[in-house]
């Protein structure tokens, strides 16, 4: 499957995502797809909508101590629940729809999630670290929240202004 990554301010970021119900052979296609599209952008976690597939489906994959991210690290996870949460962590977050924008966003610190693997069995997960932030980014994709939309409102126009300008300079290079 060919798939592109969808950017800011694309509206389709803006799609709150469908529940997976049929764990075939295109839920499997879709995720094959995602994770070498993910990793070759450098990405730590990809959420479908991001390629323009509005379900409730993530890949992950969290840098292992050495910056590595081995195959048999994958995470999909689909139609995820969060059931605990707890603390507050302040990280630098990215995203591979808003491209070259880095800024600090509030987050649980530790999330504990119910969700399917690609055949459709339930797993439960408990996070914390980096892969707790991550699962939260995510889920936020699947309703159609960004983490620029956390913003506070001077640094959101902050962001408008840098991000109109690295477009401009992307259209004339
Ligand atoms: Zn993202």
């Amino acid at each position: 499957m060919k798939l592109n990554i969808v950017e800011y301010p694309d509206k389709r970021l803006k799609t709150i995502s469908k529940e997976v119900k049929l764990f075939d052979d295109k839920l499997h296609d879709l995720l094959d797809s995602m994770y070498p599209l993910m990793i070759n952008t450098n990405g730590i976690g990809l959420a479908a909508i991001q390629v323009s597939h509005a379900v409730r489906v993530l890949v992950l994959n969290i840098p292992d101590d050495d910056g590595e991210q081995p195959a048999e690290n994958i995470l999909e996870i689909i139609n995820p629940v969060i059931t605990h949460k707890n603390g507050e962590t302040l990280y630098q977050e990215g995203c591979l729809s808003v491209p070259k924008f880095y800024e600090d966003i509030k987050r649980y610190e530790t999330v504990s999630i119910n969700y399917q693997d690609r055949n459709g069995n339930t797993k439960t997960l408990e996070a914390d670290g980096l892969l707790a932030i991550a699962i939260q980014h995510e889920m936020d994709h699947l309703e159609g929240i960004l983490f620029i939309d956390k913003l506070s409102y001077s640094r959101r126009k902050k962001f408008e202004k840098e991000y109109k300008r690295m477009l401009k300079e992307r259209k004339e290079s």
